[in-house]
């Protein structure tokens, strides 16, 4: 591969928390980006389910450009009339009565995690402070949210754990109910977890921790913060289990296509705790963010877009069940739903994300030795015909390094 000295070497000025791929891209439009040297990559990771509506969207683009001349930012001690817009939008479309933005998904489930206790101390139960979370969760980097998230090495070295955190098995719903009581305030889940290798939640499971959450007065979160808006092929994962509505859900990653918005939306009961004062963001839903999100929203609340994603996920489903099946020593497992797929390997998936860079293919890792795709939602048939096909060469090369 032509790698040029600038993408290649680390830099020693950026704090050394990731794994960077020694790749750099200069412009992205739709389902491909170019690096500066101009090669193309067909992209099905989506900047990890970010840029749904693809790289430079015209409509995206348009509304920033627009923004940008007139407001950017003001602050949340006045009226946002985009906010409001978005705002009344999002709660047209959902079980939700209201709103909070932020600027990352971390910062909205930290709100929701508030929110959750808040309601119960506002109800005269303050000790009613339990959350449980589930094994191969994720939530987010910050305090709050790895505590509810389920991996154990990202709380390694940042001291003792937050009190009230418990931890569930993922599909373990006996387990679930027994651990649930009278101090439980909340249980938050992602109906079809991303990070933890796009496992995705049965319907009737959801509907029955629904049940347990009215049983004994606790909270519903759910996170979508990857697996809502279109993503799984219906607006939110969780409508795949009709009668399980949540009380707070979290939204970000699509939300904003690219741009940073995150949004912790809550019925009005569970919200009510949430006085003048219990929380706030210099930047969350400012005019920027909020031309973008509104933009962005309305191309993926549309039906079509939906049928789309059922249309593309069943071809992928189809074509890598037959990869599984030409490659039973590379591939072990195809999982998810709808367009947020799960490739569990045999080897090492981060030597599979390069073999499929090798072919000009972008792949997002993922937990339990997945590989995720996550392209744009407006990928083409033809370019997932493309990905697959990428995805055979990916396949033959990793049985070629096997059998060495
Ligand atoms: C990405 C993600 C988060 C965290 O969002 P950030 O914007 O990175 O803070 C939380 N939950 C889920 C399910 C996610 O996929």
């Amino acid at each position: 591969m032509a790698e040029t000295a600038a993408a290649v070497v680390p830099s020693d000025h950026i704090m050394g928390v990731y794994n960077r791929a020694p790749l750099a891209f200069e412009r992205g439009e739709g389902a491909r980006c170019w690096t500066a040297e101009g090669e193309e990559y067909l992209d099905c990771m989506a900047g990890i389910a970010v840029n749904a509506l693809g790289h430079a969207h015209p409509k995206l683009v348009a509304a920033l450009t627009e923004q940008a001349q007139k407001i950017w930012h003001v602050s949340n001690v006045f009226r946002i009339p985009g906010q409001e817009a978005l705002a009344k939008l999002i709660c047209d479309n959902t079980f939700a009565d209201e709103v909070f933005f932020t600027n990352s998904g971390a910062e909205a489930i930290e709100l929701a995690l508030k929110v959750a206790r808040r309601y119960h101390a506002s109800k005269g139960r303050p000790e009613k402070i339990d959350i449980i979370g589930f094994d191969g969760s994720f939530h987010g980097r910050t305090y709050a949210a790895v505590n509810a998230s389920g991996n154990a090495s990202y709380l390694e070295g940042f001291g003792p754990r937050l009190p009230g955190y418990l931890q569930a098995t993922f599909g373990d719903m006996d387990g679930l109910a027994a651990m649930m009581g009278p101090n439980t305030a909340a249980v938050i889940i992602e109906p079809v977890q991303g990070e933890g290798g796009a496992r995705s939640l049965p319907a009737e499971d959801l509907n029955r921790l629904r049940a347990l959450c009215d049983e004994h007065g606790a909270l519903l979160i759910y996170d979508e913060i990857q697996c809502g808006l279109s993503r799984t092929g219906k607006l939110f994962a969780h409508e795949y289990a009709s009668a399980a509505q949540p009380d707070i859900m979290c939204l970000a990653k699509a939300l904003g296509g690219g741009f940073p918005v995150g949004a912790c939306l809550a019925t009005a009961e569970a919200g009510s705790g949430m006085n003048v004062g219990a929380h706030g963001s210099t930047w969350g839903g400012n005019p920027l963010a909020m031309a973008v999100g509104k933009a962005s929203f309305e191309e993926l609340i549309k039906p079509e877009l939906q049928a789309h994603v059922r249309e593309v996920a069943g071809y992928f489903t189809q074509q890598l069940a037959g990869l599984q099946q030409r490659f039973p020593d590379v591939v072990v497992d195809i999982r998810g739903k709808g367009l947020l797929i799960g490739i569990k390997l045999a080897a090492n998936n981060r030597e599979f994300m390069q073999l499929a860079r090798d072919e000009r293919l972008l792949v997002a890792g993922g937990g339990d030795n997945c590989v995720r795709l996550l392209p744009p939602l407006t990928l083409t048939l033809e370019e997932a015909r493309e990905a697959v096909e990428k995805l055979e060469r990916a396949c033959e090369a990793a049985r070629r390094k096997l059998a060495a």
